[in-house]
């Protein structure tokens, strides 16, 4: 039955891949563009490099640099920010063509990543909150250090860690690092020392107590062996944009004396924030209302199937049904969704030798329609079964066949005794929306946290956040209540 699913699944992706246009071959060095567009993917919030300004947009060294070397080498690109070690992985499941992230070009990542000539130097740097009494790595003894999961800090910090006896916590993206250092959560972070430079001039009360380590340079990255035109043609249009100017133009524009990103709105109020953002938080919302109402409907077909196999006189079909709702309810809906959106495609790839890129709307989908169905299946079997088993006999003593006894019998009363399961279900599965964000999802939760990464905003951030969620749940409820007694 699991190799069924599993069938089943690859059926499906591969559907999806013809779709695409990620099929054509990449095997030509001439730089020409190859592709009619290259998908690029960056990190949600590494200011300088990319960050969200105030309308939305992402800015930012990396941003223009790509941007222009396109332009440049006439190429066309789309770029997605779902975080670095989200990029890093997009690339490696051949889900993105390349990765722009201030991304260090290491031995250990060459051996995965093919690299461009670098178009940056930082090195790492550990930052402590003002006034703090760490001096030195022997301070960090029993105290808490964090990172982001992925980078070259991190690793750093992995191996230091014994030396120093302190604890490394991971984090998936920059604004909760830094707030956690803010908040006194943490007591000293390590990034990259140009981005730290930066969010102190922004404001940032940080302290740097010690000299940085070495971290290399800046490359931007394709998976190994593929895109090999893209890496040209990003060294031609990087070599270009240095030998007129256009480099150090970027690169002052953002690390200059005159660089200003000061916002122009107060955000440190409630209706700025909102009257600042509230176009992304609709279309984070409509995301999110997107995802829970296609996946639920999906989910409640896939349910009522499932679940109407677990009553069934066969019993293949009970099997059946009892494996599906063990198994999706057995695995954490996070790693349902990081299994469709990077692992099928990474073993799709290295199966068939070609890109197999899923769309994550669809991963989302899929993750929570098979969550949502294994939990809608127990909900149908309860409601079945809690109709008295005599109604069944009764009927088929008469002569009433399976089919019409259900239709006409258990199933009216049944019902009844789903719905309230089912709205709760609902609700349950609106909420989990939130775990898709983990895959790069710009949905409602996300949304936020991106709006947190400019601004720093986290409190009244998130209350605006939990706010629009209770809204809209109550709103959906009396909705459903009202035609549950209807
Ligand atoms: N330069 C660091 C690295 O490559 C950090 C990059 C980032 O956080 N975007 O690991």
């Amino acid at each position: 039955m699991k190799r069924f699913l599993i069938f089943m699944m690859s059926l499906f992706l591969t559907f999806l891949v013809v779709l695409s246009d990620g099929l054509v071959a990449a095997d030509d060095t001439s730089p020409k563009p190859i592709k009619s567009n290259y998908h690029i993917v960056s990190d949600s919030s590494f200011a300088p490099f990319e960050y969200q300004n105030d309308s939305g947009n992402y800015v930012g060294i990396d941003m223009e640099l790509i941007q222009a070397i396109a332009d440049q080498q006439g190429f066309k690109i789309s770029i997605s920010n779902p975080g670095f070690d989200a990029a890093l992985n997009t690339v490696q499941a051949g889900q993105a063509d390349a990765v722009i992230a201030g991304m260090s070009i290491t031995d250990a990542r060459r051996e995965i990543f093919d690299f461009s000539d670098p178009y940056y130097t930082s090195n790492i740097l550990l930052a402590v909150k003002n006034g703090s009494n760490i001096a030195a790595y022997e301070d960090l003894t029993g105290k808490i250090v964090g990172a982001k999961n992925g980078t070259s800090s991190y690793k750093f910090l992995e191996e230091n860690q014994t030396t120093y006896g302190y604890t490394l916590k991971a984090f998936d993206e920059a604004s909760a690092m830094y707030d956690s250092l803010n908040s006194g959560a943490l007591d000293a972070l390590m990034d990259d020392e140009a981005v730290l430079r930066y969010a102190i001039t922004q404001g940032r009360n940080f302290a740097t107590p010690i000299s940085g380590e070495p971290s290399g340079e800046y490359g931007f990255a394709v998976k190994k062996g593929s895109n090999p035109e893209l890496i040209t043609m990003f060294n031609n249009g990087l070599a270009a944009l240095k030998a007129n100017g256009d480099y150090d133009k970027i690169i002052s524009k953002y690390l200059g004396e005159t660089s200003t990103t000061a916002s122009t709105v107060d955000e440190t109020t409630i209706a700025g924030l909102i009257s600042n953002n509230y176009k992304q938080l609709l279309s984070g919302l409509w995301t999110t209302l997107s995802l829970a109402l296609v996946s639920f409907a999906l989910a409640t077909v896939v349910g009522i199937i499932v679940g109407m196999m677990s009553v069934s006189p066969i019993k293949a079909l009970r099997i059946f049904s009892a494996i599906f709702v063990d198994v999706v309810r057995g695995i954490p809906l996070m790693i349902v969704a990081a299994f469709i959106f990077w692992g099928m495609p990474n073993l799709l790839e290295s199966l068939t030798g070609q890109q197999s890129p899923i769309n994550d709307f669809v991963a989302g989908t899929i993750a929570l329609t098979l969550n949502g169905g294994a939990y809608i299946a127990e909900i149908v079997r309860g409601g079945i079964q809690a109709v008295p088993v005599g109604q069944m006999e009764a009927s088929r003593s008469l002569g009433i066949s399976y089919g019409t006894t259900m239709r006409k019998i258990i199933i009216p009363q049944a019902v009844k005794l789903m719905l309230p399961n089912f709205i709760n279900q609902f609700v349950i599965s609106l909420k989990d929306t939130t775990i898709i964000s983990a895959i790069g999802m710009v949905e409602l939760f996300q949304t936020g946290k991106i709006i947190i990464a400019r601004n720093y905003q986290s409190f009244r951030m998130y209350a605006i956040l939990a706010v629009m969620y209770l809204v809209i749940i109550t709103l959906l409820t009396r909705l459903a209540k009202k035609l549950e007694r209807n």
